[in-house]
C-alpha cells in the first residue's frame, strides 16, 4: 500500500520519516527540512513554502559574480545572495539598498570593514590581494595558527540582520595552502560589498532622495504576497502591517 508524503502528496516510495503527530513525509521533503524529524506537519509545511518561495526568486537572479560558493551577485537586477551553509536553496536574497556594512574578523579580531558611506579601515583592500595578506600576516606575526576566518555581513533585515560565513574553523597553519585559499576569498568577497557599497552611495548622490524610501503601501503589498504564498503565518502579517502602518 502506498504511503502519501503529508508534505507534498508525493507517494513516498521505499523510504519515509516519521515526524511528529505521526505524520509521514517522503525523504525529499524531509531533506529540504534540515533532515529534522523533530518538527510538526505546520513547521514542515512553512519551511518547505519558504525554501520554494526563494527559488522563485533566486530563478530571476542573473549571476554575474560568484565567489566561492556563499556569494552571488546580479548586477542587472542589483541583487546580491548569500549562503553561508553553501545550499543555494537556502541562500538569503537582497539587494544593493539592503547591504549595511561588512566586516572580516580573523580570531575574533576585526582585519577590516566597511561599510555604506564608509571608507574601509584596516586598508586591506586598497592594494588588492598583496595589501590584505601582507595587511593580515602583518598584524599576526606571531600566530601562526588561524582558528577562525570569518565575513559578517550586517543588512537591512530585522529577522536575520547579520549573516556569518565562516572561512575557517579550527587551526590552519597561516603558510598553508588553504589559509592562502581562505584569505583571497575574503578578499574577494569584501572587494564585492564594497562595490556593492559604491554602487548605492553614487545612486543616493545622484537621485532625489525620496526615490530610495520605501512606501508603507508598497511593503504592505510584499508582505501580502508572502502571506498568499504561505510564506508567513496570517498573525505575522497583520504584525507586519500594523507595524508599517505605525499602529
Ligand atoms: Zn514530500
Amino acid at each position: 500500500m502506498a504511503v502519501y508524503c503529508d508534505v507534498c502528496g508525493r507517494d513516498t516510495g521505499l523510504s519515509r520519516y516519521k515526524i511528529m503527530g505521526n505524520k509521514y513525509i517522503c525523504t525529499r521533503c524531509y531533506v529540504r527540512c534540515g533532515s529534522n524529524r523533530m518538527i510538526t506537519l505546520d513547521q514542515a509545511k512553512n519551511i518547505i513554502a519558504k525554501i520554494d518561495y526563494n527559488l522563485s526568486l533566486i530563478s530571476t537572479f542573473k549571476t554575474a559574480k560568484k565567489v566561492g560558493n556563499f556569494l552571488e551577485v546580479d548586477q542587472e537586477n542589483r541583487k546580491w545572495m548569500i549562503y553561508p551553509d553553501g545550499n543555494r536553496e537556502h541562500a538569503f536574497l537582497y539587494n544593493y539598498e539592503d547591504l549595511v556594512d561588512f566586516e572580516l574578523l580573523e580570531n575574533g579580531t576585526s582585519v577590516a570593514k566597511g561599510g555604506l558611506g564608509r571608507a574601509v579601515v584596516g586598508g586591506l583592500l586598497l592594494g588588492g590581494v598583496g595589501a590584505i595578506v601582507g595587511g593580515v600576516t602583518g598584524a599576526k606575526k606571531s600566530q601562526n595558527i588561524c582558528n577562525s576566518m570569518i565575513i559578517k555581513v550586517t543588512v537591512q533585515d530585522l529577522s536575520n540582520p547579520a549573516i556569518n560565513v565562516q572561512l575557517i574553523a579550527g587551526g590552519i597553519k597561516t603558510n598553508s595552502m588553504l589559509y592562502q585559499q581562505a584569505t583571497n576569498m575574503a578578499q574577494e568577497a569584501l572587494s564585492v560589498f564594497q562595490v556593492i557599497c559604491r554602487d548605492v552611495e553614487q545612486r543616493r548622490q545622484s537621485q532625489p532622495v525620496e526615490v530610495s524610501q520605501p512606501s508603507a503601501a508598497n511593503e504592505i503589498l510584499k508582505y501580502k504576497q508572502l502571506l498568499d504564498m504561505g510564506a508567513i503565518t496570517p498573525e505575522e502579517y497583520e504584525a507586519k502591517k500594523k507595524q508599517l502602518l505605525g499602529l
